[in-house]
């Protein structure tokens, strides 16, 4: 348990992020951490890298919505002065507090307290005794020591709260290093790639590590380390774990196609416009944005509320059905007020509101008329095959 969150046996995957504030400064670091909170963080962490961090903290844990982790490098007695904070669970790096009598200290107070600490070790800081004895480089096998050195000194004043993780910056050695701790140990493991960059590289490799190992079943709470506002963090977490069907969904997953010749609107804009829009509303619905009403509605039947455009329209469709028309500069907050409408009535009751015949006629009216003017083929794909075959004959 990290505070009121359990982690590992069997329990959800949680997600974690960080605050960049100065954990001195409590209230700007508490307003940070109610923004993680609101965007999927289940657990934040913040550093104790100065006695005024640990004053801070006493300050923040009482008023956290959600447990909070102290960051510990280097100094053994910032461990003390955040478990004397209050602390829900401690982050330690083995490589960065290296003498066992420091390292049997905190746990032996962490254990006289009931408080969990994850080893935290990074490839970037590995102890440099292993890190030669592994030939220099930063290995899988040189993690998992560096973990299982750890977990002696905590067995030896019988501590066993603990929680590891061994993150490196490069996917294919991260996911090696997990695999490999996952099959001699049965703690809880926290899965990350770290350093990973700012966003879109950033998201993509921590995706692929932490995806990875989550679809092999390793992993029991997961940070995303980006070079970004740590809401990204905490929100990409949180939509990871709902996309792999891990986590109910509470936000909108908006889904778009991805535009082509047929397109009536620019999509991408009305999709990050409605991207914008409903954000992070507690709104658990899929949501479609379609280019054209020839294909849309079809292509997008399975959504629970969508729109395709049409000859400067929107056809507003629930469930594949077509529920109204609208001009399309009001696309985005009709598709709002419609999502705010089903979230609380249902389908039905939305459905029941309109005139669907009508909406159906007109839609079909629009697919016609854009069928008439551009042809089975606006992508001009048959053209070209007759002018492949043309060349080649
Ligand atoms: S055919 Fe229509 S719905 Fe499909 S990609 Fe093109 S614009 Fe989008």
């Amino acid at each position: 348990m990290v505070g009121d969150v359990p982690i590992g046996g069997g329990a959800p995957v949680s997600v974690q992020s960080m605050t960049v504030t100065r954990t001195a400064d409590h209230e700007a670091t508490l307003q940070q951490i109610y923004d993680l909170a609101m965007a999927g963080a289940d657990i934040v962490r913040c550093t104790c890298n100065e006695i005024e961090a640990a004053e801070g903290l006493a300050r923040i844990v009482p008023r956290s919505p959600v447990p909070i982790v102290a960051d510990i490098h280097h100094q053994y007695r910032m461990a003390l002065a955040a478990l004397e904070a209050g602390v829900h669970c401690l982050r330690l790096n083995p490589g960065n507090i290296r003498k066992p009598e420091h390292i049997r200290l905190v746990a032996a107070e962490a254990r006289d307290r009931g408080v969990p600490i994850r080893i935290g070790v990074n490839g970037g800081s590995l102890h440099p005794d292993l890190y030669e004895k592994h030939g220099g480089r930063v290995t899988p096998e040189a993690m998992v020591e560096s973990a299982f050195a750890e977990i002696g000194y905590f067995a030896e004043v019988g501590f066993d709260l603990i929680k590891i993780s061994v993150k490196a910056s490069s996917v294919p050695i991260m996911i090696e290093a997990y695999r490999q701790l996952a099959e001699v140990t049965d703690h809880p493991l926290h899965l990350g790639v770290t350093e990973a960059g700012p966003p879109p590289a950033g998201l993509l490799k921590s995706t692929a590590g932490i995806a990875t190992l989550l679809a092999e079943g390793i992993g029991d709470t997961i940070r995303y380390s980006l070079t970004a506002d740590p809401v990204e963090e905490a929100r990409a977490g949180r939509q990871l774990l709902e996309a792999l069907g891990l986590r109910e969904r509470k936000n909108v997953d908006l889904i778009a196609c991805p535009s082509c010749g047929r397109a009536e609107i620019d999509v991408v804009a009305v999709a990050e416009e409605a991207m914008a829009v409903f954000a992070d509303r507690e709104i658990p619905l899929q949501v479609a944005i379609m280019g054209c009403v020839v294909n849309g509605p079809g292509e997008a039947r399975d959504a629970d509320l969508g729109i395709a455009a049409g000859r400067r329209r929107g056809h507003l469709f629930v469930k594949g059905q077509n529920a109204a028309v609208v001009d399309e500069d009001e696309m985005v907050d009709v598709l709002v007020e419609w999502a705010e409408f089903i979230h609380e009535h249902g389908a039905d009751a939305a459905l029941a509101r309109v005139d669907t015949d009508r909406a159906a006629r007109e839609a079909e009216r629009d697919r016609r008329v854009l069928l008439a003017e551009q042809g089975d083929d606006v992508n001009d794909g048959g053209a070209r095959i007759e002018r492949i075959r043309s060349r080649i004959a």
